[in-house]
């Protein structure tokens, strides 16, 4: 921990469950700022793309005018972390989605929308997650994606580790952008939003 840095940590707050992630964020001792135009999103430190509906969410960065602030922040570095629908965004290709729908391309991987199917449309599993040695994470998948393609320079973190889709990538890391299939903001675990703060934000909060 930098002595006496709290990180501003943005919630891209256009559509799906922004609260979750401002109150995880603030319980693992960030500032959250809802971020919604381009003056918030220049003010954070790192970013959490929340989970809702990817394609809404990026028609409505048309609206507030974020997508080309946000890739660029991207490109110069912003820490970001992208849970289901922010997986999907973040990914630089994305299967099974309307062919407008825009990718911020954080992360050198293909993601597939919907991809567990219909039996499987949402579940709950505990799984490995590379970094937390301290018992496994509980994952709740709400009409989630999956990895399909992940890059030579990608981190796989997690993977389904049962069932149909046993081996199944749900969590990677690239540099300083994180992406999970499932939504830990809703399980009272904080430490994927930890480890975002911890490792990808404060070590850069406030250069
Ligand atoms: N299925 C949604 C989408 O395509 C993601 C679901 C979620 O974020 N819980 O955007």
């Amino acid at each position: 921990m930098l002595d006496g840095v709290t990180p501003r940590i943005g919630v891209l707050a256009l559509q799906g469950d922004v609260r979750e992630h401002m109150h995880a964020l603030a319980a693992c001792g960030a500032e959250p700022v809802a971020v919604r135009r381009e003056s918030e999103l220049a003010s954070v430190d790192g970013l959490v793309i929340p989970g809702g509906e990817s394609t809404a969410i990026s028609k409505l960065l048309d609206i507030f005018e974020l997508l080309e602030p946000l890739r660029q922040r991207l490109r110069d570095g912003m820490p970001a972390y992208g849970s289901c629908a922010g997986m999907i965004l973040l990914a630089s290709e994305v299967l099974d989605t309307r062919p407008d729908m825009h990718t911020l391309n954080g992360i050198d991987m293909t993601v597939r929308r919907n991809a567990f199917g219909r039996q499987v449309d949402s579940f709950e599993t505990d799984l490995e997650f590379a970094g937390l040695d301290d018992g496994p994470v509980r994952a709740v998948f709400i009409r989630a994606p999956w990895v399909e393609r992940a890059g030579a320079d990608v981190e796989v973190l997690a993977r389904v580790p049962s069932g149909p889709a046993a081996g199944t990538v749900v969590a990677v890391r690239q540099g300083n952008v994180m992406a999970t299939s499932f939504h830990p903001e809703v399980t009272g675990d904080l430490r994927v939003h930890r480890l975002f703060v911890e490792t990808l934000v404060r070590p850069r909060a406030g250069v």
